[in-house]
């Protein structure tokens, strides 16, 4: 007996929360996500099943991926001031890095309730591209900040800035952001070949061969390339008079407050993966409209 489409997102779902739970706690025991981060993270799971078990597996994806880097040579990047909280990531980070796709997730499912399924489909290249973008984002900061030079602002190339810094590039974080733009792109190609609970968009993305991967990629890549610009030009950025340099922190890894310097005092990280996130997956669903 064939499922239907509602059958298949429900059950999709379930699995989803119960494949989550036990993932979930093991990284809130290792510290990669605080109580809150696992109740969001969570929450991602779930939707994402939604648009089939295919999307949680990719999230699922992202999420093995750049936890393992946060916690590769974590205390050399500790020392540079570039690592994550240790206390793990929070809600508005899993929101900043997942908050875009999952939003597209629900969209996609949505309009297949609808019976749309073409803006079904697009959605879910939109929430697909999101991710790979976070993913791409991620590999660049964790792997860029063990780069051995200094990074330079990808605006002005010709002013160095310290690790961690927004904005701030190293041939290393390229190379990076790109490994992890491919990553995702072939974890989507693998995905759609075996379309088991597949709800009928994943079918659409499976029918169009390496097209969607290859779109993914470019696009995701060209994403995490435009949230370096974003957040070199107008994140908040903060001036430690104490080691007299910039930083993105509102309190210096040497424990000295520091003062206001420039960008929009709203505009934190979590903000700049918004809106790259947001402005690249728009642009795939176009793409996807446009031409598929
Ligand atoms: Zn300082």
């Amino acid at each position: 007996m064939a499922l239907t489409g509602e059958e298949v997102a429900v059950s999709s779902a379930i699995a989803a929360a119960t494949l989550s739970l036990p993932v979930g706690l093991i990284s809130l025991k290792r510290r990669l996500v605080s109580k809150s981060g696992l109740v969001a993270s969570i929450l991602v799971a779930i939707i994402s099943g939604l648009a089939g078990l295919q999307s949680f597996l990719y999230v699922l994806m992202f999420y093995l991926s750049s936890s393992l880097l946060t916690r590769l040579k974590y205390s050399e990047k500790s020392k540079k001031g570039a690592a994550e909280n240790p206390r793990g990531r929070d809600w508005r980070q899993v929101l900043g890095a997942g908050g875009v796709g999952t939003l597209f997730f629900a969209a996609s499912f949505v309009s297949s309730l609808l019976g749309n399924l073409k803006f079904s489909a697009a959605f879910l290249v939109a929430a697909l591209t999101s991710f790979a973008v976070s993913n791409a984002d991620t590999w660049a900061s964790e792997i860029g900040s063990l780069s051995k030079t200094l990074p330079r602002l990808i605006v002005k190339p010709w002013v160095k800035v310290p690790p961690g810094t927004s904005g701030g590039i190293t041939v290393l974080g390229e190379l990076a952001s790109i490994t992890g733009a491919a990553l995702m792109s072939l974890t989507l190609w693998a995905l759609s070949l075996h379309l088991i609970l597949a709800v009928p968009s994943w079918a659409f993305i499976s029918s169009s061969a390496c097209r969607v991967p290859i779109i993914i990629f470019l696009v995701s890549w060209l994403g995490e390339i435009l949230d370096s610009i974003v957040g070199a030009l107008f994140q908040a950025k903060y001036y430690c008079p104490r080691c007299k340099v910039v930083t993105d922190k509102k309190l210096h890894k040497c424990g000295t407050t520091t003062v206001f310097y420039r960008g929009f005092r709203w505009l934190g990280n979590e903000t700049t993966n918004i809106i790259s996130t947001f402005t690249a997956a728009l642009c795939a669903c176009l793409l996807y409209l446009m031409y598929f």
